[in-house]
């Protein structure tokens, strides 16, 4: 793989690159069709990262189809498949990591400590790889949208980073490779965090401000399905991530819901009408 960005680099083209876990679907297709736009060859990753798995979690059973994932890739135009192993990735004495401060020290962070040490040290190598002038990430991984962009800036690793919206099925759940684990009465309780969002901005229309009170009717909505168990709902600061008490101007609304023994995220931008 860096021998061929090399040569695409000396050649005078522009790269755009996609990292994924494989198991692609609309979601990670959204953001190639956003690459093949910004950049002349566009490069895809898919890579099962075991440093961002905690030990409990689903590292094992992550759902894997290279050939399924390639003829997606290819109907979208990719142009460069790299699916490294994990060898080739981390050898045993593996011992260099890159850490942010403070954005991990919320949300997702909190629950899944070293996710995001794991997220940014592999994101750095495959940027380091690849070599891309642009980089396309989901909006539906706000935190992770917000860590890669600040690691960007704080290493001056000169690629733009873009995000792209989430997208979603058609009653609102989030695409995610992880809906596969879902069984037919668990996918119906995972619209509610879906549900609970949209709420959330309609109680901002009709004028409520109060950080609590949003987060109690959201969590009383999704609380109401069986088999969920909320992790977090929390609203902050799009920027910094830290927990606001009114919604003022933009405010995060963020969650994350076990479904049965899946974990879902999603987020949604609060904003009060301007008057
Ligand atoms: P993953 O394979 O889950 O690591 O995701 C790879 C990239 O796809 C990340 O930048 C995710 O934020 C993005 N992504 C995942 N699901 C969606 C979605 N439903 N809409 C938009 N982007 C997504």
């Amino acid at each position: 793989m860096q021998q061929e960005s090399k040569r695409l680099l000396q050649a005078g083209k522009t790269i755009a690159f996609v990292p994924t876990m494989g198991w692609l679907h609309e979601g990670h297709l959204a953001l190639m069709r956003e690459g093949r736009r910004l950049g002349d060859t566009l490069i895809v990753s898919i890579f099962v990262n075991p440093t961002q798995f905690g030990p409990a979690e689903d590292f094992q059973t992550y759902p894997k189809d290279l050939d399924r994932d390639l003829n997606l890739a290819n109907s979208v135009g990719v142009d460069v498949i790299f699916a490294p192993e994990i060898g080739a990735m981390y050898d045993k004495a593996f011992q260099t990591h890159v850490d942010l401060e403070m954005l991990p020290r919320h949300l997702c962070g909190l629950s899944r400590p070293g996710h995001f040490r794991g997220v940014a040290t592999v994101v750095t190598k495959l940027f380091n790889i690849v070599r891309p002038h642009v980089a396309i990430f989901g909006e539906k991984d706000y935190q992770q949208l917000a860590i890669i962009r600040r690691m960007v800036h704080d290493l001056s690793l000169n690629i733009r980073v873009v995000g792209v919206p989430t997208v979603r099925e058609s009653d609102g759940l989030a695409m995610s490779s992880r809906n596969t684990y879902l069984s037919e009465d668990e996918r119906r309780s995972a619209q509610s965090l879906f549900h609970s969002l949209k709420q959330a901005q309609e109680n901002v229309a009709e004028g409520i401000r109060d950080a609590e009170e949003l987060i109690r009717g959201a969590s009383e909505l999704i609380g109401s399905h069986p088999h969920v168990k909320i992790d977090y709902v929390s609203i902050c600061d799009p920027e910094t991530l830290e927990d606001v008490d009114r919604v003022e101007g933009a405010a995060l609304m963020a969650l994350a819901v076990r479904v049965g023994k899946t974990r879902l995220i999603d987020n949604a931008i609060l904003k009060p009408i301007a008057d």
